[in-house]
């Protein structure tokens, strides 16, 4: 299947570590790759023995990235994990892939949207991708078996709140 959780409500990564939580419990082991996110900036980064056997997450990020930033960082960290998300695969067999605020990395014109549709086509083996972050585009919702929109009732970061940990990181 491919899952897409998209819009501008909070829960969207965190819906996808609650199926690598539940998938590890069945013994399946998911990959995770973070786009755009700092390794260590996230609580997810320190999952203990055990539990990381089965969920392994790497993330590529530096600084937060603003619309109208040199890319030129950005591009290199977003390629990296691409292609170290196509060797981890070669080299092991997963059987769910997260492919953590790709939606944004497209977006902002670091990963080409025509390279995912194509890798989605020709994956390598069967495996569950779920995809996270805002601005899922119209290509990509149309090839998902479920699409969850994420949408903002309300976020107590508009009153000032800063992310809380735990919680938001
Ligand atoms: P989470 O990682 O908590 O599941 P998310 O993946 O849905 O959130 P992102 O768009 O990746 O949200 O944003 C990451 C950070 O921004 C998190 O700290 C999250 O709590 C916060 N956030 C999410 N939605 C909003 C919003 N509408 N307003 C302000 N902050 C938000
Ligand atoms: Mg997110």
């Amino acid at each position: 299947m491919i899952i897409v959780f998209t819009g501008d409500g909070k829960g969207k990564t965190s819906a996808a570590l609650g199926i690598a939580l539940r998938a590890s419990g069945h013994n399946m082991r998911t990959l995770m790759i973070q786009f755009m996110k700092k390794k260590g900036s996230s609580g997810e980064h320190n999952i203990k023995e055990g539990l990381s056997q089965n969920i392994e997450i790497l993330a590529f990020g530096s600084e937060f990235f603003f619309e109208g930033d040199e890319k030129k960082e950005h591009i290199e960290l977003a390629r990296s994990a691409w292609s170290t998300m196509k060797e981890m695969l070669s080299k092991k067999n997963y059987n769910i892939l997260i492919l953590d605020e790709l939606t944004v990395a497209i977006k902002y014109g670091l990963i080409s949207l025509e390279a995912v549709i194509d890798f989605l086509k020709h994956l390598p083996y069967e495996i569950h991708v779920i995809i996270t972050g805002r601005y899922a585009p119209y290509e990509l919702l149309k090839m998902a078996d479920i699409a969850t929109e994420m949408k903002k009732i309300s976020h107590i970061f508009d009153k000032g709140q800063p992310a809380v940990m735990g919680i938001d990181f």
